[in-house]
């Protein structure tokens, strides 16, 4: 390792996306756009050729996003649908029909034609109001980057064979360059560009290699074979560290992979405080693939399964045959533990291109989740009658998101009834005392937990939303994402009603949102008595190690505290503070931010 005192070092601070520290020499990328170097009128004549030479370039593309595709490794591959939706992007006629007439009609070369396109599809998507959506526009570039490359027979690095144990830097990465990194050898990546919801996120979170992104200069301000210091959890960048900063990582990351080893061995323990009281701990999934990973990580059932992925993977709509036989497996997996399987919570961030939802100004607040299956009544049906037949196949539950009010549980619960009837007169069996519960996720649900309790026989508290709706947050927006905040005393005071209201109705409450894998939040949760925590599958062993730590006496007596806080830091500095000196061990290896 070449560590070279003399020269300044230089920190950095991005958005981490993916944990782990990491020490090793950089390696830039150049991810740059391609320069059309040649912009020139083509003549009747050549027209057929241009055309022809386009369409060339359109087959190699799809065949390396295929060979791609089909050379993910096998723990990843749930996420081949980033790999499909760039390829349905090679099909898309604003892209490349438009391209096609462009050379036929403006008699221009292919390059040129083709950047037109781009160009134009760009303008529509900075018309959307919605950064999820309007942030897309990184996948058609990048589509139209390789069409490009392609055509000018442009060589780029190929990211497969990068053969040295390297950290990757770059202005970008596409998702389909991260699915290219070699990770036996590439340690990490860090880029300039890019947010917690980019699919280059999640591709780094699926591979389990450490990345920071959003740094802004870090691909000017970093030269090849310099070396660096990445921290995944943190999002710390230390370009050419000193002796110091490399031992203090170094032992920083010891710690953590050793803590995380032994912490690992507990996860198949009960999740029961040493006073003896025990919260059930569930895993979220969005797709079946990940039931394995479940049981690995000790989950004792499934408490969000997120269906609309399935939805948003497939061409057409998933049919109904489709759909009961993948929630089949899921409680077949999973049984004797339950599963909860919640109904379609298209819209707002999520979309299905075979679905017709009209353009909203504000997709949060539109016709999102349940609002849009009591508008499409036919889809609904679909999924409910595959959720009822797949549900004598092990312990299923059937929850309902976004729900404002007790009219749409009737509403609901009207339609559940007439498909239970359908399959009764077709002598089609399904579990009659199937649990039904809904999302409390929208203020106006927590303002009348009390009267929801009569409809439903659970809540599942979803944070995500609630903090979104409670704080007027948007939850994609990144200008506004320091206010978001689950410390915020209203979202604890909220949490707390509908626990108190739950408990007097003796229905079960569960929160599933990302709170309940938040290592700080764990104390507080188990203060509030929640029955139920539901997350993220890897973050299983780090709360079940907190909750077999802290009793329950202790847990309440924090919340008390906590509710006597002003803000939210005043809050997550109490709780820090109080989980330092609770647990050490996990504060000194890295598990709580700094
Ligand atoms: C939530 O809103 O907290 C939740 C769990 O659902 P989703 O993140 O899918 O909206
Ligand atoms: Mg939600």
């Amino acid at each position: 390792m070449t560590v070279r005192p003399n020269e300044p070092k230089d920190r950095m601070q991005g958005i981490p996306v993916s944990p782990g520290i990491i020490i090793g020499k950089a390696h830039l990328v150049d991810r740059s756009t391609v320069q059309i170097l040649y912009q020139y009128l083509i003549d009747e004549k050549q027209i057929a050729g241009e055309v022809e030479r386009f369409e060339h370039a359109l087959r190699t593309t799809e065949k390396q996003l295929e060979t791609l595709k089909n050379k993910m490794p096998e723990h990843v591959k749930e996420h081949s649908f980033i790999l499909d939706s760039h390829l349905m992007i090679l099909k898309d006629s604003m892209l490349c029909d438009s391209t096609i007439r462009r050379i036929q009609e403006e008699r221009i070369n292919a390059e040129w034609a083709l950047k037109k396109s781009f160009h134009e599809i760009r303008k529509i998507f900075a018309q959307i109001d919605d950064d999820y959506i309007s942030n897309r526009i990184q996948d058609v570039e990048s589509v139209s980057e390789r069409i490009l490359r392609n055509l000018s027979g442009e060589m780029q690095e190929n990211l497969a064979e990068i053969r040295e144990r390297v950290i990757i830097v770059a202005h970008d990465l596409s998702p389909a360059d991260t699915t290219e990194l070699n990770i036996s050898k590439v340690m990490g990546f860090i880029t300039d560009v890019g947010g917690q919801t980019s699919h280059t996120a999640i591709m780094a979170q699926a591979l389990e290699i450490p990345a920071v992104v959003g740094l802004e200069a870090a691909s000017e301000r970093i030269s090849d074979g310099e070396l660096l210091i990445v921290d995944g959890s943190t999002g710390e960048v230390v370009i050419n560290p000193d002796d110091a900063d490399i031992i203090r990582y170094q032992e920083k990351q010891l710690q953590h992979e050793k803590y995380k080893s032994t912490i690992a061995k507990i996860s198949h323990l009960p999740a029961e405080t040493p006073d003896g009281y025990r919260i059930a701990i569930k895993a979220n999934i969005e797709f079946l693939e990940e039931v394995a990973a479940v049981r690995d990580h000790g989950a004792e059932g499934i408490g969000l399964y997120r269906t609309e992925f399935l939805y948003l993977r497939s061409k057409g709509l998933p049919t109904e045959e489709e759909l009961f036989n993948d929630y089949r497996e899921v409680a077949e997996i999973m049984a004797p533990d339950p599963v909860t399987i919640r109904t379609l919570d298209l819209g707002g961030d999520k979309f299905a291109s075979q679905i017709d939802i009209v353009n909203e100004m504000n997709p949060a607040m539109g016709l999102r989740a349940i609002r849009l299956c009591l508008r499409e009544p036919g889809l609904f049906r679909t999924q409910l009658r595959a959720i009822l037949r797949a549900s004598i196949f092990g312990r299923v539950q059937l929850m309902f998101p976004m729900i404002s009010g007790v009219q749409e549980v009737l509403e609901v619960k009207e339609i559940l009834n007439a498909v239970k009837q359908e399959l009764d007169g077709e002598g089609i069996i399904y579990d009659e005392n199937m649990p039904v519960g809904v999302m409390i996720e929208i203020p106006s649900a927590v303002t009348i937990s009390d009267l929801l309790t009569r409809h439903v026989d659970f809540f599942s508290i979803g944070t995500n939303d609630l903090i979104q709706y409670a704080l007027a947050i948007d939850r994609v927006n990144e200008h506004v994402a320091y206010m978001y905040q689950p410390f915020h005393p209203a979202i604890l005071r909220m949490i707390r009603q509908v626990v108190q209201e739950g408990r007097k109705a003796g229905i079960k409450i569960s929160l599933c949102g990302e709170m309940a894998g938040d290592p700080l939040c764990t104390p507080i949760l188990l203060g509030l008595g929640l029955d139920e925590l539901s997350l993220n599958a890897r973050s299983i062993p780090l709360v079940k190690t907190i909750v077999r730590s802290i009793p329950l006496k202790q847990a309440r007596h924090d919340f008390k505290q906590v509710l006597q806080l002003n803000t939210a830091k005043e809050v997550r500095d109490y709780l820090l503070k109080r989980m330092k000196k609770l647990i050490p061990e996990l504060g000194e290896r890295g598990f709580f931010p700094a």
